[in-house]
């Protein structure tokens, strides 16, 4: 399982995927997006992500 860190706050773009305000940035530089999980980097689905809310 990956470590991002702490939540930093929302980002102002919109996900690549779902369109939605809601993407994260954490502490390590992972932009992931709180609704539908895709890493707005590596444009995958990051799974593991929910462990860390
Ligand atoms: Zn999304």
């Amino acid at each position: 399982m990956k470590d991002r860190g702490k939540w930093i706050s929302y980002s102002d773009k919109e996900c690549i995927s779902c369109g939605r305000l809601r993407v994260d940035i954490w502490e390590n530089g992972d932009k992931v997006c709180e609704k539908c999980n895709m890493n707005q980097e590596t444009k995958e689905y990051e799974n593991d992500y929910r462990e860390f809310i």
